[in-house]
């Protein structure tokens, strides 16, 4: 289905799938749970699912001739990090808007982790006082005009690469690649968890797995507190992904399974739960996940398999996204262990 669509690689190929044997015998034995490490994908400043969408977006951005990457995020936006690290890579210049997405305790949290590592990456950061929203902002716009009116050439990439055309192909090629991998296993998956925010990691897995008719089994955690907003997003770019690899059936609302229940208390901030389902997956596997998302939908997944919404027997696949640099904006948090 990808074939027709140029690819600027900028991952290492394939993620490893792992068990995780004693997280799974912590949490009754009945169900196997696996990884599949994206956080472990590239050498490009600790990489993460971004990269996947932007492998199929830079090839778009060479042939506009573009000279400045600009992106938009919060002040921890792991997307706004891979930006800066692929300008660096292709030799562009990198304009970033960083929104004040999320209410912090942390007196360091916008000099540590993602931003830091964005601003040694040479970026041009701007912090900006509006708070979440996945979509459309004027800020991001207002960037866009400033580096025309130097002189330079900018190219725009939305929030997480999501609303981008071809922000959903990246995970299309995941299902692929899941499935490849399921060959060598010798048995398939039977649900996929993920966590979801501005909707193309999801989305292009969806789209990816109705392929072999498992798109309801990618279950998305929803991370951003506005599902009503994310899914819907979600559905849109799935559509649009859809038509533009000719997948030939329709999406449906029901397509899109997000649960709703681990987001609170807000985007960004993690409860205590949140903070639980890290320090155990921390604890029996030596995985970092983090307070923004892969915290939450490891909560998500851990919960879902206690409450038996994950069948016994049954083999679960918790896609791990990235996102561990962020966790040096949460010292107080966890300043305790
Ligand atoms: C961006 C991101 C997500 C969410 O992916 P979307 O495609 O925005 O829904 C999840 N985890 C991490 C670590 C991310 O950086």
């Amino acid at each position: 289905m990808l074939k027709k669509f140029e690819r600027y690689p900028l991952t290492f190929g394939p993620t490893p799938i792992e068990k995780l044997d004693r997280l799974g015998k912590h949490l009754g034995g009945k169900v196997e749970i696996y990884a599949k490490r994206e956080d472990c994908n590239s050498g490009l400043a600790f990489g993460g699912n971004k990269l996947r969408k932007l492998e199929y977006i830079i090839p778009d951005a060479i042939a506009s001739k573009a000279d400045t990457l600009v992106s938009i995020g919060g002040v921890q936006s792991n997307h706004t990090r891979m930006v800066a690290a692929v300008a660096a890579k292709v030799g562009m210049k990198c304009v970033l808007v960083q929104e004040s997405w999320v209410p912090h305790e942390d007196a360091v949290y916008d000099r540590v982790g993602n931003i830091l590592l964005s601003r040694i990456m040479g970026a041009e950061v701007r912090l900006v006082d509006e708070g979440f929203d996945i979509g459309i902002r004027g800020s991001w716009e207002e960037a866009l005009e400033e580096v025309k009116s130097r002189g330079g050439r900018p190219y725009a990439i939305p929030a997480g690469a999501s609303v981008h055309t071809l922000g959903g192909l990246g995970y299309v090629g995941f299902a692929d690649e899941v499935r490849a991998q399921e060959k060598q296993l010798g048995f398939a998956f039977d649900y996929i968890v993920v966590c979801t925010v501005t909707g193309s990691t999801h989305a292009g897995m969806v789209v990816g797995f109705t392929k072999d008719g498992r798109q309801r089994k990618v279950v998305g955690i929803d991370a951003s507190a506005t599902p009503a907003q994310t899914k819907a997003q979600v559905l849109q770019i799935a559509r649009h992904t859809a038509e533009l690899v000719n997948l030939g059936r329709e999406i449906v609302d029901d397509d899109v399974v997000l649960l709703e229940e681990y987001a609170y208390p807000c985007y960004g901030i993690p409860s205590e739960e949140t903070k639980e389902a890290i320090r155990l997956c921390a604890r029996f596997e030596g995985i970092i996940t983090d307070p923004v998302y892969e915290g939450k939908s490891m909560q998500g997944m851990m919960d879902l398999v206690q409450k038996g919404y994950i069948p016994e027997g049954s083999r679960v696949l918790y896609v791990h996204l990235g996102g561990a640099p962020a966790i040096n904006g949460y010292g107080y948090a966890f300043r305790d262990g």
